[in-house]
Order: C-alpha cells, then structure tokens, then sequence
C-alpha cells in the first residue's frame, strides 16, 4: 500500500491528483491525508468520495474552517488547523508519497518537509524550487527523498533523459505561448483579467495562468530545470509550440532528439510522478490518430515577453535571485489580478526587486525568507507610489 499525502487537494493540480489516484488500484493506493485553504467545502465533497477516509485533513487557513461546519468532516479523520500542520501532513511516517500542489510560497515549508523526510515528492509547487532551490538539493541529499516532476515540461524532459546514460546537451523546453502569443506589446499593455487568464490549451489556477500569459512561467520553470536536473542555464532553450502536445525535447550528443507527446493534460505527468518507474492505464486523453496533427515550433519572442531573458538571468545568478524575483512576481500577479496595476508592470515589477536587491551567493533560507518578504513589500511600496 502507497500511502499519499496531497497538498493543495481543492486546486487544479490537487483535484487532477484525486481523480488519478481514483482510477489507480485501491487495493495499492490510498489517499492517507490531504489539505485544503479556501474552498473548503469542496475538499469535504472530495473527501466524502474517499474510502477509507483519509487519516489527516489539514485546512490551512483557519478562517476558512472556522467558516466550515465541523460534521463535514469524517468522523474517523483527525483534522487540523492553521499552516503548521501542513509540515506535520509532509514529515508524517505513515506518508510515503507527497504530493506538492499548493501554488507559490505557500508551499515552501511543507515541501522541505517533505524532502528532508525522505520521502518521493512529486513536485508540482515549481517556486519552492525557485525560491530555494539549494536548499531543496542539500535536503534532498541528506535525506534521500525522491524528487519527481510534474509540471509537464520537465516531466517530459525526465522521460527523455531516460533514452540515454549519457547526459544530455541542451534541453528545449516548449511553451504554449499562452493566451498573448499572437499580441502586440501595445496590446498587451491594455489586456485584462479575464484576457490573461484565458489560457488557450491549460486549465490552471488563477496564478499560474497569469505566469503563463507573462512568460513568467517559463521563466520560473528554467529555473526549475536547473535544479531539477542539475544543468547550466545555457544549455537551455525555450522553443514556442502552440498545440502543447510536445511536452518538451532533450538532445544528446550525437545530435539525436527525443520528445515526449501526449495531449495536454496534466494527469498524466501527475501520474507518472507517482507510479514512476511502471506505467499505468491513465485517464488522460490519447493522440487520436484518426485525426491530423500539426504542429508548429518556433523560436520565443525575447522582446515581446521580457521574462523569459529574466528567467534565464536569475538561473545564471542563483543564490538569492530566485527568492526575490519569485516574491516580487506573486505579489506584482496579485495586485494584477485585483485589477491594481496593468499587466506589463507584472515583468518590470520582478525586474526592479531584482537590480534593487543586494546579491547573495550562499543565503540561509532564513535570509531567503527575509528577502521573500521584503520583495513583496516593495512591490506594494512601488505601487502605493504609482511607479509603475
Ligand atoms: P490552484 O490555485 O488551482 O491551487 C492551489 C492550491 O494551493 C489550492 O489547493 C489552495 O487551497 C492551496 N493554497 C493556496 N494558498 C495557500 C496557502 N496560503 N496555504 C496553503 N495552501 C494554499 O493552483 P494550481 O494551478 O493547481 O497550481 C499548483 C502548483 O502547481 C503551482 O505551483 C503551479 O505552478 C504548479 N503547476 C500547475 C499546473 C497546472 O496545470 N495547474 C501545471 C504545472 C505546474
Ligand atoms: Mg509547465
């Protein structure tokens, strides 16, 4: 029996892991505990559908449980309250698999835990890894916990690594090019939430939705990829591929390049994180061969969306570039997202935290924390001061 840990159970990554492990053999699979922020009402429809209950339900916002009447819950689940209790969920010795999905920094506490207990974590939360990602590795190490992608890119690029013993020379990296692939930057001065949001092949939160349409995602996930596996910025390209069926390429030193497809849908990265290495029947959709396929790819456009030079500079820098830029992007979507700055302040925001900031090499993850902290307040200070 694999005993599975999801947290952030009531957002997209969450509800796509319930539905995988729904359809995985019961008998092997159990959803041991789970955590919740808002929405809480929903993780108690999703936790009614689970047999047995799971042990532990974690709802890390007390104001939304406090909301939530208590007999939704399982008489035989323990539940607790507030965001410590997300680390005890991750470092619990019952638990064999956590899976990371809270989005942002959020995450960043409980997914350590979750690596320096030892454990297989399939990562969705790419920012823990932005934020702190020798951290991450120095844990990882010490405890021999397993780190499993499943943002797709990267999923793809590790089902890739694996055609070769020998390392690979250069990964490329695809990008939809999200909902503004086809906008000017004058248009993309005036978009709105909802344009933002409107992302043409993914269904995603509300946050990754906007890193997707800044390129800011692509930027945290070059990111990730260098820790992920451990290779230079400069052997990576980004290459613009608007289907999303090409999850990524990885070429070798014969020149030989191989890549992984499927249709976009996120179960089935979600999926191969946990059964990895066996391969399961999985509900994602399949190619449809009846059907003709095109596909494009094209190089990014690095003037049109800025991030992507952003990203590929704080993978270079390290140390505290990524805290900083990370923290000054969730609070520069939040405010966008509130409809308080435009949408191409987003990129300009990140880039001030950056040039601002006084570099470290080595921090501390208390130091990153601080600088976490101090980006988003002077987001906000900019803001309050109209400098956008
Ligand atoms: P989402 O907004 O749909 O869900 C976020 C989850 O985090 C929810 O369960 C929410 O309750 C929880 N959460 C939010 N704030 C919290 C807090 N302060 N404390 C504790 N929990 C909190 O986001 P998502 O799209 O599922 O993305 C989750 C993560 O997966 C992100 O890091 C994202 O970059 C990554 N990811 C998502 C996709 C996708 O297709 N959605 C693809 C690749 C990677
Ligand atoms: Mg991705």
């Amino acid at each position: 029996m694999r005993n599975v840990a999801v947290l952030g159970a009531t957002g997209s990554i969450g509800t796509a892991t319930l539905d995988v492990l729904a359809n995985l053999p019961a008998q092997q699979w159990r959803v041991w505990g789970l955590s919740g922020h808002a929405k809480l009402s929903q993780l108690a429809d999703s936790v009614a559908k689970l047999t047995p209950a799971p042990e532990l339900i974690v709802t890390s916002s007390a104001k939304a449980a406090a909301e939530l009447d208590a007999d939704r819950w399982p008489s035989s689940s323990r539940v607790r309250v507030g965001a410590e209790a997300l680390v005890e969920l991750a470092a619990d010795p019952a638990v064999d698999i956590v899976v990371a999905a809270i989005v942002g920094r959020a995450g960043l506490e409980s997914t350590l835990a979750a690596v320096g207990s030892g454990k297989r974590v399939a990562l969705a939360n790419k920012e823990t890894l932005v934020v702190a990602g020798p951290v991450v590795k120095q844990q990882q190490v010490a405890s021999g916990a397993e780190l499993l992608p499943v943002d797709s890119e990267h999923s793809a690029i590790f089902q890739c690594l694996q055609a070769s013993q020998t390392p690979a020379q250069r990964i490329i990296l695809t990008s939809s090019g999200g909902p503004f692939r086809t906008w000017t930057a004058d248009q993309m001065r005036e978009a709105s939430v909802e344009e933002a949001l409107a992302h043409p092949t993914w269904q995603m939160g509300p946050k990754i939705s906007v890193d997707s349409a800044t390129m800011m995602n692509k930027a945290l996930e070059i990111i990730e990829a260098c820790w992920l596996f451990d290779v230079p910025a400069e052997s990576i390209e980004v290459m613009i591929h608007p289907q999303s069926v090409i999850h990524s390429m990885v070429e070798f030193i014969d020149g030989s390049v191989i890549a992984q497809l499927s249709p976009p849908d996120m179960r089935l990265p979600i999926q191969y994180a946990l059964t990895y290495p066996e391969r399961s029947v999985c509900p994602a959709p399949r190619l449809d061969c009846g059907q003709r396929m095109d596909w494009t790819l094209e190089p990014a456009d690095r003037e049109r969306f800025p991030a992507l030079a952003l990203g590929f500079e704080v993978a270079a820098a390290g140390g505290t570039a990524g805290a900083v830029v990370n923290a000054a992007n969730e609070a520069a979507v939040g405010l966008f997202l509130d409809r308080k700055i435009r949408f191409t302040d987003i990129v300009p925001a990140c880039r001030r935290a950056l040039e601002q900031h006084q570099h470290e090499r080595h921090p501390t993850l208390q130091r990153l924390i601080e600088l976490d902290q101090w980006a988003r307040a002077e987001v906000q200070r900019w803001h309050c001061g109209a400098n956008f």
